[in-house]
């Protein structure tokens, strides 16, 4: 496919970008879209008309998904695509870089006169960022099997709503067709999106072809110590629960830089009982997050945290106990389209490096029933999920320049 010339439309691009990130923007410049909101419905509803206008033909299924098919025939699809969601006040990249870019990928391969051997389908994932049903990748746990669509369906929100009921004013009409996708209907996977890290513009490169999407294990903690008078207790006497949870939250990340091989800990949530200025803590609740891309790395990494909460606890005669929140297991991508992306890179005469995701993306998903990788481009300062989330104009053209390029390939 290097002998294509491909052309992609950057003002086309942008002003589809623009539009999208006044769609649920707030006083403070962070764009709001809940999943199956109005504000998401807006979103949906201009990208279907974008994809009608492509010339793709369209339909949506029973969990809310959108998939415009470039091609016809009977062959297996190759699918590519994102999310129109956002965490609150999130920024305007994270999501419809992927659905933009792939259909101006798509017009670029059609003003080339390209025909793809296998239909390209690209697809909107509905309820990706997990902010409105506790649970995020929605739309791909539907299309790879991972979650039934009748549990999907069963999920409520925050403020008792089904996904059912709020899926009946999402704006669609006539039929849905099945979410789950038939065996053997997808026949490769490929998603854009901007890294949400700082690695890709430390090094000056245009591209990360993703090998690997790290898996998670969130645990909650508790250390129960003495709560006690701060004057009248001697140091020798007390069992601090703080002390005993700060020296654990050292530990943990000394074990995740030992570990390395991209295992990362996180404490993001700490929080101290009784939390008198004059009281010695009795209590503190904690939630470990732990990431790495390799199965083996993230238990091996599990297993340490879990010790050295016990140790930490014991020094200080302060109890412990810790809970599983969730295990998500690690995604790896397949060799064969992470070298079709790196093709598809060289031919585009840019830079790439393999690396891994520590952000989970409906990917992890589609890896599950096909072969799956994808394409970063650099964020600006690595910042993500926030107002200041942003990619140069010309960044973001060589992204779906790799993604046209690697779609040619693998619809051929
Ligand atoms: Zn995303």
């Amino acid at each position: 496919m290097s002998s294509l010339t491909i052309q992609i439309d950057r003002t086309r691009l942008l002003a589809d970008l623009e539009v999208l990130a006044e769609i649920g923007r707030g006083s403070e410049g962070g764009i709001t879209r809940r999943a199956l909101s109005k504000e998401d419905a807006a979103a949906r509803n201009y990208m279907k008309q974008r994809m009608v206008g492509a010339g793709l033909t369209v339909t949506h299924d029973e969990v809310g998904n959108l998939r415009g098919r470039f091609g016809s025939g009977e062959h297996a699809v190759v699918m590519t695509g994102s999310h129109l969601d956002t965490v609150p006040a999130g920024g305007r990249l994270d999501g419809p870089l992927g659905i933009v870019g792939a259909i101006c990928a798509v017009e670029a391969l059609g003003r080339v006169g390209f025909s793809p051997k296998r239909p390209v389908e690209v697809v909107v994932f509905v309820g990706e960022e997990g902010s409105r049903f506790r649970r995020g990748t929605i739309g791909s746990a539907a299309i790879s099997g991972h979650v039934e669509v009748e549990a999907i369906h069963a999920l409520v929100d925050g403020e008792g709503i089904s996904f059912r009921d709020a899926l009946s004013t999402y704006g669609d009409e006539g039929p849905r067709r099945p979410a789950r996708a038939r065996k053997g209907e997808v026949h490769a996977f490929v998603e854009l999106h901007v890294e949400q890290g700082g690695l890709l513009e430390a090094e000056a490169l245009d591209i990360g072809a993703v090998t690997a999407i790290a898996g998670l294990v969130q645990r909650q903690l508790s250390f129960l110590g003495e709560a006690n008078h701060a004057g009248a207790t001697p140091m020798h006497l007390r069992h601090d629960a703080l002390l005993a949870a700060s020296t654990f939250a050292l530990e943990v990340e000394r074990i995740a830089r030992e570990l390395g091989g991209g295992a990362v800990a996180t404490i993001g949530k700490f929080e101290v009982f009784p939390g008198g200025k004059n009281i010695i803590p009795g209590r503190v609740e904690a939630i470990c997050d732990l990431r790495a891309p390799a199965a083996a790395l993230l238990s091996a990494l599990d297993d340490r945290v879990c010790a050295a909460l016990g140790t930490a606890g014991q020094a200080r005669g302060v109890s412990t106990r810790e809970s599983l929140l969730q295990r998500v297991e690690p995604g790896p991508m397949d060799e064969r389209v992470i070298a079709t992306i790196e093709r598809a890179a060289a031919a585009a005469h840019v830079k790439s490096k393999r690396m891994i995701s520590g952000a989970i993306h409906d990917t992890l998903h589609m890896a599950e029933l096909c072969p799956s990788a994808m394409i970063f481009v650099p964020s600006t300062g690595g910042r993500s999920h926030c107002p200041e989330e942003e990619t140069a104009p010309e960044a973001l053209e060589r992204g779906c320049e790799v993604l046209a390029r690697t779609l040619a390939e693998l619809a051929s």
